[in-house]
């Protein structure tokens, strides 16, 4: 760490590279020869010698300018001894004169030019450097990063906010503040996967760049590094705990200028702060984007408040049995002048909006009715129905208890409901959406895990997440008959899951040779247009009582 303020804060001292030292030599050398055939000592040129040794003193200051004087005066003294013109000795008090002013010019300028770099050492520091962090500023970020952005360089940028700050001032006092945060930046810097440096911002706020990373990869790093962060200070014997958040960005994506990447840092701090996350990556809101979001936000306002939203049902089909033991609710719009919109299209825009809160919540109230009345008609079945959730629902708050009221009011057996959340929605604050998946699971209801092995799946925290069903995305399941690296992975996501007593649904179910595939290799549930599309409850309702006579029969 040390080593990095150094170089971040410092000019660099010039070393002693054989090209200078051998450019100097010649120098000497060539203004003895031009001295000798001028005519010797007694001519003007004599004064060409000053020009290697003020060299000398400019790159290697007092020691550069001494030697260089004391081999410019032997040259021109005790080895040139003869005026050539006149063919005289000189007099041996003649060049130690000499050699003394040589001495006398190389040191003073050394010392002048060495008290210059001081000076602009001092200079450099107070304007690139924050003195009592001992940490470069922001000035020194924004010089680094717009270094970046000129050579192309792609990058992101961490902002650490001390959310606990003022606490942590009124526990040490202003005396031990500063030497507090020093022990704060070194067991940042300790953590052996970051080793960039820091800079300062202001008391509570520091700021790291990084290479690039994928969003996934970045997610994953972060919660490692949070749990690190989380750990407390030793500061004097005693363990001081920091609540330490973070606001990434990314250039080129979120701003073409270091100004612009710094600012959206800070926004994503804001949103972190706002929905008490410990981190939050900068994604443009789907609100400020352009007018026509705003315009399809509010239409969804509307078309909750008029019911032009409708839910379609999936059944999902028990291997074992082949009979119905599930449903999905997959949401539709019927938009007043659009007609239907498929929810690919709106809903990543209403997930990065608040309309999502009531919109899942319209989805819960519905599917619930909707599973009810199947129930009566149904009478004896067994069967869950499962809604889609995103990330947004999860982090907001009161989400859980929501739907715990709704579940509640409509007396429905919570083992009949069931949630679906993607891998991705769950990284971002795993450990307090362990917790939520937990509460949920405690209640009854019952978790997926939907689109795995999508994007980048990591087996390794598949242990720790409390769920029931894992869903292998749709991708492998259609491509099962062209590759073997995707029958492969199906495989392995099958005996996984049931080594972790997990169950496998196969969603995206086309056709008999995925269906006998899935079978024969022990998958619990498949789902797809195999068996049905998804459809109006009425329809599916049918169907499943058709379906089900005929494999009961069967
Ligand atoms: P998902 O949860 O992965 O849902 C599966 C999608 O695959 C559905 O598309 C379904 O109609 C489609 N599908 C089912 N079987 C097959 C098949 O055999 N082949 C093919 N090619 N596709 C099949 P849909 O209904 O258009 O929904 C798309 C996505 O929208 C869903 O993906 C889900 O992420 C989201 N979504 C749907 N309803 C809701 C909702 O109520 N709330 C939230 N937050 N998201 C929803
Ligand atoms: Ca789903
Ligand atoms: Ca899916």
């Amino acid at each position: 760490m040390h080593y990095l303020l150094k170089n971040y804060t410092k000019i660099k001292k010039y070393k002693y590279k054989p090209i200078t030292i051998i450019i100097i030599a010649f120098m000497l050398w060539l203004s003895g020869i031009i001295v000798y055939y001028t005519g010797g000592t007694q001519q003007s040129y004599l004064h060409l010698v000053y020009i290697p040794i003020l060299i000398s003193a400019y790159f290697y200051k007092r020691w550069g300018g001494l030697i260089a004087g004391v081999i410019a005066g032997l040259l021109l003294g005790p080895y040139m001894p003869i005026d050539t013109n006149e063919m005289l000795m000189q007099a041996h008090v003649n060049w130690s004169f000499r050699m003394f002013f040589f001495v006398l010019i190389g040191l003073f300028a050394g010392s002048l030019f060495r008290l210059l770099e001081l000076q602009l050492n001092k200079i450099n520091k107070i304007a690139y450097y924050n003195e009592s962090i001992e940490l470069p500023n922001k000035t020194k970020l924004k010089n680094i990063l717009s270094e970046k952005i000129e050579n192309g360089e792609e990058f992101q940028l961490i902002i650490f906010s001390i959310k606990n700050y003022s606490d942590i001032y009124k526990l040490v006092g202003s005396k031990y503040f500063s030497s507090f945060i020093k022990e704060l930046i070194k067991h940042i810097s300790e953590y052996n996967k970051i080793n960039n440096p820091l800079f300062y911002i202001n008391d509570s706020k520091y700021a790291m760049y990084i290479e690039k990373h994928s969003k996934v990869e970045l997610i994953n790093k972060l919660r490692k590094f949070t749990k690190y962060l989380n750990k407390p200070v030793k500061f004097k014997e005693v363990s001081i705990y920091t609540d330490i958040i973070m606001g990434i960005s990314t250039y080129p994506k979120d701003g073409k200028d270091c100004d612009e990447i710094i600012e959206k840092a800070f926004l994503a701090i804001d949103k972190v702060k706002n929905e008490k996350l410990n981190f939050w990556i900068y994604e443009r809101e789907a609100v400020d984007v352009n007018y026509n979001n705003i315009e399809l936000l509010g239409d969804i306002d509307n078309s909750i408040k008029n019911n032009n939203f409708l839910l379609y049902y999936q059944p999902k089909i028990n291997l074992k049995t082949d009979l119905v033991d599930a449903y999905e609710a997959l949401i539709r719009w019927n938009h007043p002048k659009e007609g239907f919109i498929p929810p690919a299209e709106f809903i990543p825009k209403v997930e990065r909006s608040s309309l999502i809160e009531p919109l899942t919540d319209w989805v819960i109230e519905q599917s619930l009715k909707d599973i009810i009345e199947y129930e009566e008609i149904a009478e004896s079945k067994e069967l869950h129905v499962a809604i889609n959730i995103s990330a947004r629902n999860f982090q907001e708050p009161s989400f859980i208890d929501r739907l715990f009221d709704y579940l509640d009011k409509s007396n429905l057996a919570p083992e009949k409901f069931a949630i679906e959340i993607t891998e991705t929605d769950l990284m971002i604050e795993m450990d307090k959406n362990i917790r939520k998946l937990s509460q949920l699971r405690e209640k009854g209801v019952k978790v997926y895990l939907d689109d795995f092995g999508k994007g980048y799946s990591s087996l390794r925290y598949l242990k720790e997440l409390p769920i029931d069903y894992i869903k292998i995305d749709q991708f492998f399941i259609n491509n099962i008959d062209k590759n073997s690296t995707n029958r492969d992975i199906v495989l392995s996501i099958i005996k996984l899951s049931h080594a972790l007593d997990i169950k496998v649904v196969a969603e995206g179910v086309e056709t008999k040779e995925q269906l006998d595939f899935l079978k024969e290799n022990n998958c619990d549930f498949a789902q797809g247009y195999y068996f049905t599309r998804p459809d109006k409850k009425e329809e599916i309702f049918k169907w499943t009582a058709k379906h089900d006579e005929k494999h009961r029969r069967g």
